[in-house]
């Protein structure tokens, strides 16, 4: 496999790399996470670059750009500190030229270069989280209205995107689950905010709807077919987890072995000493696995062959592997990387998140594990 990136891949690398030479944008991110604040300034730069029409068809003045480009983007702007894990939404313009109506394409396409958060998908609920299938949330249709009723939990933007689109239940046919274009101004809805251990830039809440009257226009995609949509869109976000985990594991990597090169104790560099050079070869070989696995599932995408296998493979992979390169990072950087306002603290709470949200490890072992035994059936 060739793994050059094309000239116009390049070109826009390298538009990251000035975006981010530009200004100390460390300092930024930090004073965001510890405000639990979108940084909204540089998304929007961002979108002026570009990013955020990478998936976009040219109708829509998109890329079209496939998943390739959109892997190198998200590992430049990694490896250089950014947290890409506030871009989750930018893809996410395709999941509604696909699924909504005008109405709703068109109150998503006006947010576009804004910078300001759009949607986001509310699932998960108190007591249906890994088994989604057990949610409560129910539409109710009366005089000609529909009626939305139940309590979602950990629903990540959801204090600032205008829009969440939400899964429910049918109260009239409880096998029936259909997504909801649910814009959060409407009365009925109240929503309580979470802390979070890490990717504190973006926000996670509990949110109760309490007959909140919706249209029939509001429906997003076909009626019963809520989860085959979360299916596709779920594939997407762990590849995109995976990414944001390699890119934040690269700069960890990076700001050690600048530091382990400096750093004299007993008379030299730490980075001469054996048991650090022993770190180092093992980050690098998870760095270098996760590229590896990265790119081929991005081509694979690009080529129609991806799987949700190839997916959890990922998610699972580079949330761990990932974890494990900036914990050993922290411990080259020795108490700098604890105490103080290293970046590297602040990747060890991001990390460790992913585990857990997109779907938990032991899922994506579920699901990987399932995949590879499907391939050998019947052999
Ligand atoms: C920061 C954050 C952001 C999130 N954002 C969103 C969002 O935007 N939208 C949304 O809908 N949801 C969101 N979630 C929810 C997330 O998808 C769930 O937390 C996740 O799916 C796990 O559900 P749970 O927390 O209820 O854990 P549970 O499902 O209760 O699992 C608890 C533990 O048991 C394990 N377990 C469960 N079942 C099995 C099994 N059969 N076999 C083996 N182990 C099992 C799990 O792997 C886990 O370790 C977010 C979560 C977090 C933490």
């Amino acid at each position: 496999m060739d793994f050059r990136l094309t000239d116009e891949q390049e070109l826009l690398v390298k538009g990251i790399q000035d975006l981010m030479a530009r200004e100390n944008w460390e300092s930024y991110f930090a004073e965001c996470d510890a405000k639990s604040e979108y940084p909204e300034r540089f998304v929007k730069e961002l979108a002026d670059l570009g990013v955020d029409s990478l998936l976009l068809p040219e109708e829509y003045d998109g890329f079209d750009a496939g998943l390739v480009t959109v892997t190198a983007v998200w590992e430049e702007l990694g490896r250089l500190g950014a947290p890409t894990y506030v871009l989750y939404q930018l893809p996410g313009f395709n999941t509604i030229l696909r699924e909504g109506t005008e109405e709703q394409i068109e109150k998503i396409m006006a947010l576009r270069g804004t910078g300001k958060q759009m949607w986001n998908s509310a699932i998960t609920e108190p007591g249906a989280g890994s088994d989604v299938g057990s949610l409560q949330t129910t539409y109710t249709r009366k005089d000609g209205k529909v009626y939305l009723n139940g309590h979602k939990t950990f629903i990540t933007s959801s204090a600032k995107a205008p829009y969440l689109v939400v899964m429910a239940r049918d109260s009239e046919n409880y096998d029936t689950f259909t997504e909801w274009f649910v814009d959060m101004k409407k009365p009925g809805i109240k929503l309580e905010k979470l802390t979070k251990l890490g990717l504190r830039m973006d926000s996670c809440c509990e949110i109760y709807f309490d007959n909140v009257e919706l249209e029939e226009k509001d429906m997003f995609g076909k009626e019963g077919n809520g989860f085959n949509r979360v299916k596709e869109e779920f594939d997407f976000e762990r590849f995109l987890v995976a990414c944001t985990n390699y890119g934040t594991a690269y700069c960890a990597l990076e700001d050690a072995a600048k530091y382990a090169n400096q750093r004299v104790q007993f008379g030299e560099a730490i980075g001469r000493t054996q048991l650090i050079q022993e770190k180092f070869c093992n980050m690098a070989i998870k760095v270098t696995n996760m590229r590896n696995m990265l790119y081929e599932a991005a081509w694979k995408y690009d080529h129609g062959m991806m799987t949700s296998g190839d997916a959890a493979m990922c998610k699972y992979y580079c949330a761990n592997a990932a974890f494990e390169v900036v914990d050993d990072a922290m411990q080259v950087l020795g108490g700098v990387g604890i105490a103080g306002d290293h970046r590297i603290s602040r990747f060890w709470r991001d990390l460790r998140v992913d585990r857990v949200s997109g779907g938990t490890d032991e899922m994506q072992i579920l699901t990987a594990g399932r995949a590879v035994l499907k391939k050998y059936r019947n052999q």
